[in-house]
């Protein structure tokens, strides 16, 4: 059986190999495991490895486990969709939120999010694929809700996720659009950093587009429950 301790290496040795391969610097991407559905167990053996950014799908399960784990310096990406009753729990207990999509979301969050801790550090979920069970904003609505969203207090805006189709040749496709998108708002002078794309299937595409967080969850934990 391989252990999450060699999926892990695996995974890390894939991100450097695709940085290599399109001359970035492997410090320029940050590894997400993507911990949804799996044990606090699971966790804990990647933490033990050096892992230290966990992304979480889940308001209630992730702020679980951020408690359990709290005092292991560990960074908590919340990954999944918003529901404005969630907000709360979300800005009490992440670091990063990769998918708000709509202002009376990010709005919740920055009222929710305590004034004496770091800002949230936010990303606005694109939506660039045609299915409809995959949310975000539409690139000609990015403008004026990142414009609205760096206006708030306790926010602070970093830059673009997205989900794209499964076939890797059209995510790929997706990648550069979201990264033209991000060098867009660039221009317009909002100062963005990160964007968050690639996961198990398709990370080096998005490496070589350009991604700074790529989100693995089945290729680091295996199979979710
Ligand atoms: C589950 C999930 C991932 C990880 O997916 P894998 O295919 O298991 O790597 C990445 N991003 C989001 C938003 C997810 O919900």
């Amino acid at each position: 059986m391989t252990t999450i301790a060699e999926r892990l290496q695996a995974v890390r040795a894939r991100i450097a190999a695709a940085a290599h391969a399109c001359g970035r610097d492997a410090d320029e991407v940050t590894l997400v495991a993507v911990s949804k559905r799996q044990p606090l167990a699971a966790i804990e053996a990647a933490a033990d490895c050096g892992q230290r950014h966990f992304g979480e799908s889940y308001a209630q399960e992730g702020s679980d486990k951020i408690r359990e784990l709290s005092g292991r310096g560990l960074i908590w990406h919340f990954v999944g969709p918003l529901q404005a009753n969630k907000t709360r729990l979300v800005a009490d207990h992440f670091d990063w939120v990769h998918s708000v999509d709509r202002l009376r979301i990010a709005e919740r969050l920055s009222s929710a999010r305590a004034p004496d801790h770091p800002p949230l550090q936010v990303l606005i979920q694109v939506k660039l694929s045609t299915e409809e069970s995959k949310g975000g904003v539409s690139p000609e609505a990015l403008p004026q809700l990142g414009e609205a969203l760096s206006r708030l207090p306790h926010l602070r805006w970093r830059g673009l996720m997205t989900l794209p189709e499964a076939d890797v040749e059209l995510a790929r496709a997706r990648f550069a659009q979201l990264r033209r998108l991000m060098e867009n708002l660039n221009a317009r002078g909002f100062g963005l950093d990160t964007l968050s794309m690639g996961m198990s299937a398709d990370l080096e595409a998005a490496i070589e587009e350009g991604a700074h967080l790529v989100r693995v969850g089945s290729a680091i934990f295996g199979e979710r429950a």
